[in-house]
This record gives structure tokens, sequence and C-alpha cells, in this order.
């Protein structure tokens, strides 16, 4: 049974999201690919593959309920979990925006950029 995970879910709505998601079962699956889980909107079920931080993913996939993909709606919500001290949203968030912004693979964009581009936010989330 998965109810741990069921129970989580319930925990991370509660806490991370004032209880307003909509239900989702969880369920644990085979690893797929390189991805560490996925959500499923038609049936309402998020699945947890061979994730080293299962409560990560959930809470990454619990992000993409009503937001599809990592553009700028499915950061902000990376941005609240990160003021309420999940540190590793913060990570994800700016990982996000690079890739968005097309310089994943140069290397080179400095910290400052990043910084402009979160429009301040970094320096209120990193304290
Ligand atoms: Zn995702």
């Amino acid at each position: 049974m998965d109810n741990d995970l069921d129970q989580i879910f319930d925990e991370l709505n509660s806490v991370f999201f004032e209880g307003r998601l909509p239900k989702y079962r969880v369920r644990r699956c085979q690893p797929h690919g390189r991805e560490h889980g996925f959500i499923d909107n038609t049936t309402a079920t998020i699945w947890i593959c061979a994730s080293p931080e299962p409560r990560q993913t959930l809470l990454h996939e619990m992000c993409h309920i009503g937001t599809l993909g990592h553009g700028r709606l499915f950061r902000a919500k990376l941005r609240r979990l990160a003021r309420r001290g999940e540190m590793w949203a913060q990570a994800e968030r700016i990982y996000y925006l690079r890739e968005e912004i097309g310089m994943k693979a140069n290397g080179w964009i400095t910290l400052w950029e990043v910084a402009y581009h979160l429009r301040g936010g970094l320096s209120v989330s990193a304290i």
C-alpha cells in the first residue's frame, strides 16, 4: 500500500498550499527514464519513481497540479516553496529559469544576471 505517500500529500497540501489542491492519489512506480516522478492529470495520480528525495519529488509534482511545464507560473510556485524554507526549490527555480533563457549550456551566466531576472527574489529567499 502507498498510504504513506497519500498522507504526505495531505500534509504538504495543508502546509504549502493551504489545503487548496484537489486530492490526488500518490503511487510508486518503476524507474521511468531519468524522471523521479510524473503527474497524470487525467487520473489525478502522482507517480513517484525511484526518487532519492520522494518528498521533494512529490512537492515538485504538486506544483504541476494546474500548471504544466516549468514556465513562469511553475517557477512562482517554486518561489513560494523556497520562501517557506524549501531551499532546493530555489535551486530548481534557477535551473529552470536558466533553461528558459537558453543559457543552460553556456555556463557563463553570472549570479548577478540570475538575480536580475529573479527581480530580487534571490536575495530575499537566500536569507
Ligand atoms: Zn516538472
